[in-house]
């Protein structure tokens, strides 16, 4: 059975102004999330992903802005909330990690009082609060956590750096977790680690959690493809890197390298994305896709519906156009 929604994101519009012109950053994007769901962004740098989760957490300043559209968490409108009340909500009810842990950390506090100091509980004793945060430490797996409480981040190694700034996130208690590129800046063995353990909080805490995939794109339940702003193609992981239908994820699973079958040499995807100031008409992958048709040029395609739970933006799913393979028809089950 379904579990409830807990973020429903309709429509959602960030532009950056500077003079009369408006960069889309975020374009009309829709998605939703339920409890205890992993929702996996992926698309290449510049694609929107970053600037989805900003406006989620309500971290969009000048000049950017929330030009349109709505974030309901738990049926509560968060777009246009005062900084005050997001934070609030923020705070509570949302967790959140970023690429660069050292951003999220303060230098000069212990790694235990940065953590004692996010419980939200306020009748815990200073006792109380200690044991939660050594417990939570153990529980993204730093060892000696006793002895870790007392030393400054400066101390932690970078994967430990990240795990404190994900128990940190944890002591909030969040029913959201916010994970922009957490591995991008780790070494590729801890980058497995932290996906992993981050797999596992979602399972033993039932937090919902966004990640913003740049490259590594297990461990998501649900998949949005980003290009230029859009979601051009959504669905259960299954859907997308099993069966995709957009030419854009085509490509982008080919260019991926945690994706890439063994012994094919790794793929680029030829061209550069339309600028997001004035873009052309039409489908802004149309330049380019090899399938591109001639709609495409004209037409910026609607999400066609293929299951209940996947969709993508491609004239291609049109009943009338040409039927194109593509070419390695998604990945292939181990
Ligand atoms: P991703 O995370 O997918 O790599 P981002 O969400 O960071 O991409 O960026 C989406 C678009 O918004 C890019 O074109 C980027 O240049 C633009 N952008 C991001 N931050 C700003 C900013 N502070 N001012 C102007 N444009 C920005
Ligand atoms: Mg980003």
């Amino acid at each position: 059975m379904d579990k409830p929604v807990l973020l429903e994101v309709k429509d959602l519009k960030t532009y950056f102004y500077s003079g009369k012109h408006a960069l889309k950053a975020v374009d009309s994007v829709s998605f939703s999330i339920r409890e205890g769901e992993v929702f996996g962004l992926v698309g290449e740098s510049g694609s929107g992903k970053s600037i989805t989760c900003k406006s989620l957490i309500g971290l969009i300043h000048r000049p950017g802005r929330i030009a349109g559209g709505s974030i309901r968490y738990r049926g509560q409108e968060l777009a246009g909330l005062s900084e005050k009340a997001l934070t609030a909500v923020r705070g509570k009810e949302i967790g959140m990690i970023f690429q660069e842990p050292m951003v999220a950390l303060n230098p000069v506090l212990r790694i235990g009082q940065q953590i004692t100091e996010s419980f939200k509980d306020p009748g815990l004793s200073g006792e109380e609060k200690h044991a939660r945060a050594v417990e939570l430490l153990r529980r993204v797996g730093i060892p000696n956590p006793e002895q870790r409480m007392r030393e400054y981040p400066h101390q932690f190694s970078g994967g430990m750096r990240q795990r404190a700034v994900l128990a940190i996130a944890l002591a909030g208690n969040p029913q959201i977790l916010f994970a922009d590129e957490p591995t991008t800046a780790l070494d590729v063995t801890v980058q497995a680690q932290i996906l992993d353990l981050l797999r596992d909080v979602q399972q033993k805490l039932g937090t919902a959690t966004v990640l913003d995939l740049g490259v590594v794109a297990r461990a998501a339940d649900r998949v949005a493809v980003m290009y230029a702003g859009r979601i051009v193609e959504i669905g259960t992981a299954e859907e997308v890197y099993y069966d995709p239908r957009h030419p854009y994820t085509w490509a982008l699973l080919r260019a991926l390298p945690a994706l890439a079958r063994h012994g094919e040499p790794l793929y680029t995807i030829p061209g550069m994305p339309p600028t997001l100031i004035d873009p052309p008409a039409g489908d802004a992958f149309a330049e380019r896709n090899e399938y591109a048709l001639a709609i495409d040029y004209r037409e910026a395609p609607p999400m066609f519906r293929i299951t209940d739970t996947h969709f993508a933006a491609t004239w291609l799913l049109d009943p009338r156009a040409p039927k194109v393979a593509p070419p390695l028809g998604g990945l292939r089950h181990e």
